[in-house]
């Protein structure tokens, strides 16, 4: 497991636009498995590769523990309903604010073997997707909170392996 650094906001490289995959490689595979390892690491259900540093157009999601996506060039394609609620983000980390998105969201990508895959999502997987394709823009969700951000406090348990 090779854990990477998660970058933070005033980390310029989190507003930069993010250049899409054209082959995948070695370096590109191994960059996937440390993103999903960082991920799940610090316990987030999404992470963008300009989170790690990398510019490319790749992310990771996972709302439940048990559906992970790797998304590689993901655009969405449709989207509809709207949702109110917190986000937070591994880069703006102790913070939260609400932010609206679409309820429902189709996204299509490249899967780690460069297979097109199209996602579906609702409520949290559609946030999630919403979010993080962001990131691969330049944005970060403090642009988009209406509303004061919050301070979220975390429960301080020991992480067990
Ligand atoms: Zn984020």
């Amino acid at each position: 497991m090779a854990l990477r650094i998660i970058r933070e906001m005033g980390d310029p490289v989190l507003n930069k636009p993010c250049k899409e995959v054209t082959e995948m490689t070695p370096r590109i595979r191994e960059l996937i498995e440390d993103m999903i390892d960082t991920m799940y690491e610090a316990n987030g259900v999404g992470l963008a590769a300009p989170q790690v540093g990398v510019l490319k157009r790749i992310v990771v999601i996972d709302c439940t523990g048990e559906d992970l996506y790797v998304l590689i060039n993901p655009k969405i394609v449709e989207t509809s309903g709207e949702q109110k609620g917190q986000e937070g983000c591994l880069s703006v980390p102790g913070k939260s604010g609400e932010v609206t998105r679409p309820n429902y969201v189709k996204a299509v990508a490249l899967d780690i073997n460069m297979k097109p895959i199209e996602v579906e999502g609702t409520e949290l997987l559609a946030r999630a997707i919403c979010h993080e394709l962001d990131h691969l823009e330049g944005h970060l969700y403090v642009e988009k909170v209406e509303g004061p951000l919050l301070d979220v406090k975390y429960d301080e348990e020991e992480e067990v392996e």
